[in-house]
């Protein structure tokens, strides 16, 4: 009956949020993954072969996954999927699926494995030929193992995780100001990213909402859940970081299946990207994710934005220069 509910038409959902990491997690890593560093060539030839941005973005809850992924989706050409959003409007729509996770949402616990896992496949099904990232999923070893079998057999295999490392007090401060738009899941925090009228979302109008599992006692419990169930995970991509897989070869009608050559072994890159706060953290993952996908476009807008924010910025010193004349 679960299961059934999930066929429905897939919901639209994006978002907005912040992560972290600690010591715990950290020990977890090899030393090499604790630093960022720029893409090198072979990152980038890894990361190549796949083209196509697929991101798990990873890290605890209120650790700024849904922020960074927000930024990404405004700069660039790059779709993004929330569970905890798409499973908020679920819930907000009082869908059987949002029936079922009402509950276990509010107290801080995880979704089966293969539930959360048609929530994602009935999206990622429809983004073959996109870049995106995934906020939230996979939250088990065992989710992980699905979704690499799904996208395997969808020949579409992921080519980046990003690991954010915030520290546990960073995080623990944050969520207690956190309030949300749910329909866009736009995030904002009243110590470092008010909204412009108190209490309403800056593009609609609408009213913010406060998530009822952001108080200090769940918060702490999804915390635990991160520990016990989560950060395992970052054990499975860094031993999957260091394999390289083949990708099938594939012939145009044109092609005899002599000219066919082998393509390079698709290489996941997996990096940690640390810092106490997400503008921080944007400038790494920013020329991360340019580095080492260079066929990613750009938005119009942001580039836009851009080229008005160099104009303004030639103004500005035309005019510093001319009154220092
Ligand atoms: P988030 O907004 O990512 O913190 O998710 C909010 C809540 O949704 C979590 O505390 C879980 O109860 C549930 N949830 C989100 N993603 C998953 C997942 N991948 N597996 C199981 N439960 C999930």
């Amino acid at each position: 009956m679960f299961l059934h509910a999930l066929r429905r038409p897939p919901l639209t959902a994006s978002r907005v949020r912040a992560i972290g990491h600690s010591a715990a997690s950290r020990r977890a890593l090899p030393f090499f993954l604790n630093t960022f560093r720029n893409a090198s060539s072979d990152d980038r030839a890894g990361a190549d072969q796949g083209k196509f941005l697929r991101l798990v973005m990873f890290g605890k809850p209120g650790a700024g996954k849904g922020t960074l992924s927000a930024r990404l989706v405004k700069k660039y050409d790059i779709v993004s999927l929330s569970t905890g959003d798409l499973l908020r409007q679920h819930i907000q729509e009082r869908t059987e699926v949002g029936r079922q996770a009402e509950e276990i949402v509010a107290q801080g616990k995880l979704l089966p494995d293969e539930v959360m896992l048609r929530i994602v496949a009935s999206k990622l099904d429809h983004l073959r030929n996109k870049h995106w990232i995934l906020d939230g999923f996979p939250r088990t070893v065992g989710q992980g193992e699905l979704l690499d079998a799904h996208l395997k057999k969808q020949g579409t295999p992921l080519s980046l995780v990003v690991n954010l490392d915030v520290p546990d007090e960073v995080i623990l401060s944050r969520i207690s100001d956190r309030w949300v738009h749910l329909p866009s899941g736009r995030v904002y925090n009243l110590s470092y990213n008010p909204p412009k009228v108190d209490g309403f979302d800056d593009e609609t109008g609408e009213p913010l909402t406060k998530r009822p599992d952001d108080n200090p006692e769940i918060f702490a419990r999804r915390l635990t859940q991160f520990y016990a169930s989560t950060s395992p995970l970052l054990e499975y991509y860094t031993s999957a970081a260091q394999k390289r897989t083949p990708l099938p070869r594939v012939a145009t009608p044109q092609q005899h299946p002599h000219q066919l050559a082998f393509p390079p072994a698709h290489r996941l890159l997996l990096k940690t990207l640390s810092g106490t706060t997400s503008d921080e953290i944007w400038v790494q993952l920013d020329a991360l994710v340019r580095d080492t996908f260079p066929a990613l476009k750009e938005n119009a807008a942001s580039l836009e934005t851009r080229r008005r924010h160099s104009l303004s910025e030639a103004v500005v010193s035309q005019t510093a220069a001319g009154a220092q004349k």
